[in-house]
């Protein structure tokens, strides 16, 4: 099942989840994974936060709408820069980014490695 959600108004660009994310793989696999691979206290920390990204494992907090009073779970975010679900929204940015000049005539950005 793949869900789309409305982006921020001045982006207009749809955001939509993939049916698994990185974070279904590192819960499914990665206590397996890092049994068997020696990895540095950096990489653990990584996965860790992209496994707990968005769960009851960091927190969150309960909004009320003011009108009809339904509730909405929202749990906190890790933030590492590696995330792909807290980059997600800035990747949208660079896509949205100033690119105008390159993005005349196609939906789409041209990426262009240097190397
Ligand atoms: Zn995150």
């Amino acid at each position: 099942m793949v869900l789309s959600f409305q982006a921020p108004s001045h982006l207009n660009v749809p955001i939509v989840r993939p049916r698994y994310e990185v974070a279904d793989v590192l819960r499914n696999y990665g206590d397996d994974y890092r049994a068997r691979h020696s990895l540095p206290i950096h990489v653990h920390r990584v996965l860790n936060a992209i496994q707990n990204c968005r769960t009851a494992a960091l927190g969150g907090h309960v909004e009320r709408c003011n009108d009809c009073g339904e509730l909405q779970i929202s749990y906190n975010s890790c933030r590492d820069r590696h995330c792909p679900k807290c980059q997600g929204l800035e990747r949208v940015r660079w896509v949205e980014g100033p690119w105008p000049s390159l993005r005349q005539g196609s939906d789409r950005p041209c990426v262009v490695s240097l190397g």
